[in-house]
């Protein structure tokens, strides 16, 4: 998912549908925004892509100087209309919304005590569970942002949270720092986002990432940073610099495209390929392909198109759908790869659909060698923070060599790379533990606990 907020702006919803806009490749299945001003909360939010979602009217209704919002995609807590973020909670003793990225480890274990104490779930997302634990915890005198903070230190797994109060607007990062989340500038306001594109597109400067168990607290008194926990080991999800983030975002100061070159630069040196032409996979590979073809002295050229009206395929929901996506995505350009041998570069690999397709399409269209080259270690792992990478048997290099994945995606070569050449080539600081990357899907090693009944996206 894409979440944004922004504190101080009288534009705040039309600059939220911006931020939305420019983070909508984390999430195409819905969209959302809550406003504030001093009659409450304001919503609108549907099913659908953001230019779907936010039409016409929609605007008028979300007064205020203050917005959250999300761009939707599902993993663990299900589809469906109600599912939909910010998630809104109307209260005598104060209205809140709430928008969040990641997935929590222990909600199924939370939802269970909190249903025992008699709290009432109105959708199957985890992320209720944090409206649940603070209101639970109003008892007392501890101030909202105790009860905030205690909530939040009852949670595991990836969690970036916005939280919008009548009380200001509420940033969180889990203490792992999983997922991304930065925080910006604009004139006087400030804005948070996923990514740092919604900042360029909105003419916000970026400040600072949030940090790992922060929690900033935004008002009109202006910024205060907490924590609601100590730092652990930093765990950055590696698949935000391979795969997830847009080529002009920043995260912790690295940009995308140019940590994407480096691992195709690194595979350049991690493997020789005698081939005559170099290809990307638009849009997410092309950064990793001219770098490789820079290294490897192979020339860069446009072998396949995309048609830019289909969507990521692997968000479509069922295998059937996400095939026939491939084919109405990609093309292959003839003349550029008939009697040639082709080094296919991609970001990665998850259950092999697009590598088959696409080395075949390349044979198709005349290709005599297709060489396939990887951004990114073998994904063997599930990931439980947030990304649709769901059970082992669904990806294609769990319990199998390179040369049987090869085999079955029909390539003449195929080379990932390394995760310790990832590593270097993204140049995150290399005194933290895995340079401060969580590498879970490759090799198995969870940055938190994982709990006996953490509910795999898959199995709901
Ligand atoms: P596959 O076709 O092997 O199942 O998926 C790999 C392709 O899907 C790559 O081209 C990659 O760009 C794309 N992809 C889309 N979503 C994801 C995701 O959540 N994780 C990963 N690793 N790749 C994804
Ligand atoms: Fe990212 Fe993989 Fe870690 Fe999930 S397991 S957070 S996809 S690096
Ligand atoms: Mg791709």
């Amino acid at each position: 998912c894409g979440i944004f907020g922004i504190w101080g702006h009288e534009d705040a919803a039309q600059l939220s549908y911006y931020g939305l806009h420019a983070l909508q490749h984390r999430g195409q299945e819905g969209a959302g925004i809550v406003t504030k001003d001093d009659k409450g909360l304001h919503v609108v939010k549907g099913e659908g892509l953001v230019n779907d979602v936010f039409t016409g009217d929609a605007f008028n209704s979300l007064t205020g100087n203050c917005a959250i919002g999300q761009v939707r995609y599902t993993t663990a807590e299900g589809r469906g209309a109600e599912n939909v973020q910010p998630l809104v909670f109307r209260s005598t003793t104060g209205s809140m919304a709430i928008a969040h990225n990641g997935n929590l480890v222990n909600a199924k274990d939370l939802k269970e005590s909190l249903e025992r104490q008699g709290s009432i779930f109105q959708t199957t997302s985890d992320t209720e569970v944090l409206a649940h634990l603070i209101k639970r915890s109003s008892s007392g005198s501890l101030t909202q942002r105790d009860r905030v903070k205690k909530a939040l230190s009852m949670l595991k797994g990836a969690f970036a949270f916005v939280v919008l109060t009548e009380e200001g607007l509420m940033v969180a990062q889990d203490p792992n720092g999983l997922r991304p989340l930065s925080l910006g500038k604009l004139g006087d306001s400030w804005v948070v986002s996923s990514e740092t594109c919604a900042f360029d597109l909105i003419g916000a400067e970026p400040i600072r990432s949030v940090a790992p168990g922060e929690l900033i607290i935004i008002n009109d008194k202006g910024l205060v940073s907490d924590r609601f926990a100590e730092a652990a080991n930093p765990a950055m999800c590696s698949m935000e610099y391979v795969y997830f983030s847009r080529p002009d975002s920043d995260i912790d100061g690295i940009n995308i495209h140019m940590a994407r070159k480096r691992c195709g630069k690194q595979l350049a040196r991690e493997v020789k390929i005698e081939a005559d032409v170099v290809t990307g996979v638009p849009d997410s590979s092309i950064s990793a392909a001219i770098g490789f073809s820079e290294e490897s002295g192979i020339p860069y050229e446009l072998g396949l198109i995309k048609n830019r009206y289909v969507g990521r395929t692997f968000i479509q929901p069922t295998q059937s759908m996400r095939e026939r996506g491939v084919k109405m995505k990609l093309s292959p350009v003839h003349q550029v790869v008939a009697g040639k041998r082709v080094v296919m570069v991609d970001d990665s690999i998850v259950r092999g659909t697009t590598s088959k397709r696409i080395v075949k399409m390349l044979k198709d269209a005349g290709a005599t060698e297709v060489h396939v080259v990887i951004g990114a270690p073998p994904l063997v792992s599930p990931c439980f923070y947030g990304v649709d990478i769901s059970t082992d048997s669904e990806l294609i290099a769990t319990g199998r060599t390179v040369d049987e994945v090869r085999d079955l995606i029909g390539a003449d070569s195929l080379t990932f790379l390394s995760a310790e050449g990832m590593l270097k080539a993204i140049g995150r600081p290399d005194e933290m533990k895995n340079c401060g990357q969580c590498l879970a899907c490759f090799t198995g090693e969870y940055p938190t606990d994982i709990y006996a009944d953490t509910v795999l996206p898959h199995e709901k």
